[in-house]
């Protein structure tokens, strides 16, 4: 039933469309009743209004602390109209309905942001604020409730058509709860952050603040019978959250997924590079002097697995990349910026994504990762492990040379982003085979050698890209089997975490085969 409209209270931090939306009231004949802020505002502009203590005859007392906190106004928020002894202890009490309750809430997440000291981020934890929203909504049968400026168009306009609808209010409550939700969480966010004892702990009220915030809806999930939809935590971190989509068709699920998975992975680099990714795997890294020179050689290790691949940039896209990038079909690119050079080369390609973040993320930023379990979720810090040349201990008779150090190094950075078991080859600052996800890691390591020999065959060379090359394991080998193809295929040196029972099984086929092996002490484990 449509919902007439008596008295409304008006009680927002964030004024904007306040006044057009108390004059819309007031032309209907509404009383509105406001607090402080909220109330001079609506004044200031000539619209008649009650202040709250006017209303209660109680001040606003403690600083604003309790302004609301009274029965005159929660009595008039939650009385069922539909129950005689409500509408009668009412009376008795000379409590008046409030049919439209709107009310946004201290602006606690961006007090916090500010830098604010502790004191004022505690001071603006809204109280009241929810308790009246939650009141509203409880009582959504009888009151309206809105939290957001966004709805009070819709609301207009329902107002207009003789009030409110059942259904219309309904969902507005269900805002108003997912609103006070995520309120808390950001609340309990910041209290966990100085009083948790690890880092998982610490972040974890963040996977709530996503239940009230907007979601992006998606065509479907990894499948066409699953639905699916992307939610942004309110981080900001560059990425997904903050990529404007230039053109192309609608992104989905998976191609999320991968984009993310090959952003994640051009972050780890310092010089112009580039990441292409399969499936949530890379199939080619590479560094150079430039964009164009990275997006060559890392193609070049795979270009059968890049053909429909996600493309991450870790410097703004310019026409000569682009001219090249777009020789081959690509879903997806994503980079910080692109020139308008850029731009103009790619709008030929209509179906290809161009995704700007306008700034690549730190690497090591901390950070939350889930997954879900049946029952619940498991919550880790996300990998911002960094391996520096200062962390690797030389544990053969041969040391690297430079040129090998730099490219173990590069190596090591790109294991951590390949699903486990992960081995991989590089050669100049570029992959040269890549084995993921296979359940053995002799068998990663033959199928990235397998994959370089296809790739010089198709480039029209007779050796294998892994010759001379450096190789990476993500995690240590068990036995001394995956050394040996490692060295059969070629490499010269091996970085791997160490830390294996028969780690000197593994050194002394190492030092027999004459190449240099660096032990990392970090693991790389992606499941
Ligand atoms: P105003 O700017 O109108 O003075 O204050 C509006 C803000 O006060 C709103 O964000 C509302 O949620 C909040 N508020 C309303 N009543 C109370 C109360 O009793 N206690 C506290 N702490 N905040 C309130």
């Amino acid at each position: 039933s449509r919902l007439p409209l008596r008295r409304a209270l008006l009680s927002v931090s964030d004024k904007s469309g306040l006044v057009e939306l108390a004059r819309a009231l007031d032309a209907q004949g509404v009383e509105l009743l406001s607090t402080g802020g909220s109330a001079r505002c609506i004044r200031d502009a000539g619209i008649l209004v009650t202040d709250v203590s006017e209303h209660t005859g109680f001040p606003e007392i403690l600083d604003g602390r309790v302004k609301t906190l009274v029965p005159w106004i929660h009595g008039g928020i939650l009385g069922r109209r539909d129950k005689e002894e409500h509408q009668a202890q009412m009376s008795e009490h000379k409590i008046a309905p409030i049919d439209l309750v709107c009310v946004n809430l201290y602006p606690f997440a961006s007090t916090v942001a500010s830098g604010a000291d502790a004191e004022t981020c505690v001071e603006n934890i809204d109280i009241g604020g929810p308790a009246m929203v939650r009141a509203a909504a409880k009582n959504f049968a009888h009151v309206a409730i809105l939290t957001d400026p966004e709805q009070y168009d819709g609301f207009l306009e329902a107002l207009a058509k003789g009030g409110s609808t059942l259904s219309e209010r309904r969902r507005w409550a269900a805002n108003a709860y997912a609103h006070t939700a995520r309120y808390d969480s950001m609340i309990a966010r910041w209290f966990a952050e100085q009083t948790a004892e690890n880092e998982a702990e610490a972040l974890l009220p963040s996977v709530l603040t996503v239940a009230g915030e907007r979601s992006d809806l998606l065509r479907y999930g990894e499948n066409p019978h699953q639905q699916a939809a992307f939610y942004r935590d309110g981080s900001q971190r560059p990425g997904l959250a903050t990529a404007k989509q230039i053109q192309g068709k609608a992104l989905s699920y998976n191609n999320l997924n991968d984009t993310d998975a090959a952003f994640e992975a051009v972050a780890e680099f310092e010089g112009p590079s580039v990441v292409i990714v399969k499936h949530a795997n890379p199939c080619g890294v590479a560094s150079a002097d430039t964009l164009e020179n990275a997006w060559k050689a890392a193609l070049r290790c795979d270009p059968v697995s890049a053909f429909g691949g996600i493309v991450a940039l870790n410097r703004p896209l310019d026409q000569a990349t682009a001219e090249q990038i777009s020789k081959i079909f690509t879903e997806v690119i994503v980079a910080p910026d692109a020139d308008d050079g850029a731009k103009e080369v790619l709008s030929k390609k209509k179906n290809l994504r161009l995704l700007l973040t306008g700034a690549v993320p730190d690497a090591q930023a901390k950070g939350l990762a889930f997954r879900s379990v049946s029952g619940g979720f498991l919550a880790q810090s996300r990998d911002h492990g960094h391996v520096t040349p200062e962390s690797l201990k030389v544990v053969t008779k041969r040391q690297p040379s430079e040129q090998e150090m730099a490219d173990l190094l590069f190596s090591f950075r790109v294991a951590k982003h390949v699903k486990s078991n992960a081995v991989i080859y590089v050669k100049n600052q570029a992959t040269v085979g890549i084995g993921a996800g296979q359940m053995s890691r002799v068998d990663s390591a033959r199928i990235a050698a397998r994959k370089s020999e296809d790739a010089a065959r198709a480039a029209g060379e007779d050796t294998a890209l892994t010759v001379g090359s450096v190789a990476a394991s993500d995690a240590f080998f068990p036995f001394a089997d995956g050394l040996e193809s490692v060295v059969a295929a070629g490499a010269t040196a091996v970085i791997q975490p160490g830390g294996s029972i028969r780690d000197q099984e593994v050194i002394d086929a190492a030092d027999k085969a004459g190449i240099a092996m660096v032990f990392t002490g970090m693991r790389h484990f992606r499941h």
